[in-house]
């Protein structure tokens, strides 16, 4: 195991005998991909430390099953920190003063995607406080417009997913027209009390109201979702089996599980009064993610940079399907000084330094939005990936994106790992025509074409 979980305070040990054939049994039934129900999902978390080995070997054998290798790549991109919530734990709440408070123009915008689209990007995270009035939908969606504009042919962002507050259905059909990949709402904390203590006040007070976005999301017709808890709010293996319980939920009742999880956990942001009673650490994180990958096998897991780099290199081998890279939680954060974050980052490496240090662990990253683009979504993906089909497409379209990274952003070093490495990486499609259909394709992309996927 790394030693970045050794130095760890252990997770208690239960004080009963804990049933090895039940494990057994329970992980047998996670590696065959059919997922875990949520009270599955406790039983692991509450296992003793000297099973983690286990449950990470597992979980990254679901994750190779059903993705591959890939590793897909993103970047946020935050438009506005105004905000009219007082999430106690985020230095975007309204009581905070000593913010400086930004609304990007469009002409910002452009130029922050521009930023990202020079740094070799192709998707974005857009994000935003929660401010109806002065940060409307229509303006946000005039930022995706821009966003999907920017660059030119070739450089461009391809794909961009949404991070912002609930909203009514009508406001998910218009952010449906516009283009969006994901939509993504964290819930935060399921647990009601603490919820309602750590938002006092604003619209996102509404628990209720926050609980069922994603049911109106779907109800609009977006088909991707994502969704999230914010691990250190409350008792992680609770947030982390509701979690669990939401998303079967939202398959039983609208026949489509969420594409995405991410797995924020509390950093320290400027000005914030957040209890820090729930903390959690190194190997218990590490844990959640192994347990939603076993729990919710065709679901990506979202890592951001609130994790160091040796974390997020560590988590790559526990099931970890995507991951921001050289990001910036300040509108207009690229390129610029800005004191407007949402919270401390913690991996400040470039996005090349990241796509080395992938390739380096065995994985190929990925600038992939080839799903959405060919109408690859919801609960049709999701039979995609439950029937194996989807990872030689990922590993597919891992190297043309790659390659177009490669030629136009690598440094030699990087250049030179991914050169002695496309062989290898098209070996591991099954042979036949995905795989030769693959090797021509690669032959374009590696040849100058952009923009090449299937
Ligand atoms: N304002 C919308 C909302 O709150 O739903 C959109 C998302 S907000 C820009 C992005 C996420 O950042 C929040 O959902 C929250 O989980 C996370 N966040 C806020 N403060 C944080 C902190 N101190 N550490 C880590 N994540 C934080
Ligand atoms: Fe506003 Fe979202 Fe921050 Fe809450 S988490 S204060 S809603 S930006």
């Amino acid at each position: 195991m790394s030693t970045i979980l050794r130095e760890q305070p252990l997770i208690n040990e239960p004080p009963y005998a804990v049933d090895k054939r039940r494990v057994e049994e329970i992980l047998a039934k996670a590696e065959a991909c059919v997922g875990l129900s949520a009270e599955q999902a406790a039983e692991l978390l509450a296992l003793p430390a000297h099973f983690d080995e286990q449950l990470f070997a597992s979980a990254k054998r679901v994750k190779q099953k059903l993705y591959g290798a890939r590793l897909v790549l993103f970047a946020p991109l935050y438009i506005s920190n105004l905000c009219t919530n007082s999430c106690l734990y985020c230095s975007f709440r309204q009581e905070n003063t000593l913010l400086t408070r930004r609304k990007l123009s469009q002409a910002e915008i452009a130029e922050q995607a521009n930023f990202l689209i020079n740094m070799g990007h192709k998707r974005v995270l857009l994000e935003a406080g929660e401010d109806p009035t002065a940060v409307p939908l229509g303006y946000v969606l005039e930022s995706i417009h821009t966003i999907y504009s920017a660059g030119s042919p070739g450089r461009e962002i391809r794909r961009v997913n949404v991070n912002i507050a609930a909203t009514a259905t009508e406001n998910y059909r218009k952010l449906r027209d516009a283009g969006i990949g994901t939509y993504q709402l964290f819930q935060e904390t399921y647990h009601q009390p603490t919820y309602r203590l750590l938002h006092p006040r604003g619209p996102k007070a509404d628990y209720g109201y926050h609980l069922t976005a994603m049911d109106r999301a779907i109800e609009a017709g977006i088909e991707d979702f994502g969704l999230g808890v914010l691990l250190g709010l409350y008792d992680y293996r609770q947030d982390t089996t509701s979690l669990i319980a939401h998303a079967h939920a939202l398959k039983s009742l609208h026949g489509i599980g969420p594409h995405t999880v991410s797995v924020p956990r509390l950093r320290p942001a400027s000005n914030t009064h957040c209890p820090d009673t729930y903390q959690v650490n190194d190997q218990q994180f590490a844990r959640v993610v192994a347990v939603l990958r076993l729990a919710l096998p065709l679901t990506g897991i979202i890592l951001s940079t609130r994790e160091a780099p040796a974390m997020r290199d560590f988590l790559l081998d526990v099931g970890v399907s995507q991951m921001s890279a050289a990001s910036s939680t300040a509108p207009g954060g690229y390129g610029k000084e800005s004191d407007s974050r949402q919270f401390e980052g913690i991996d400040h490496r470039s996005l090349e330094e990241v796509v080395g240090s992938i390739i380096r662990r065995g994985y190929v990253p990925s600038f992939c939005t080839g799903c959405y683009r060919k109408g690859r979504r919801g609960a049709g993906f999701m039979q995609l990936v439950a029937h194996g089909h989807i990872k030689d497409m990922c590993q597919a379209n891992a190297l043309l994106t790659l390659a177009e990274y490669v030629l136009q952003f690598a440094s030699p070093s990087t250049k030179e790992a991914a050169n002695e490495r496309w062989e290898s990486w098209l070996r591991a499609i099954p042979a036949g025509v995905m795989r030769d259909n693959a090797r021509e394709k690669l032959r374009l992309a590696l040849a100058g074409e952009g923009d090449v996927y299937v």
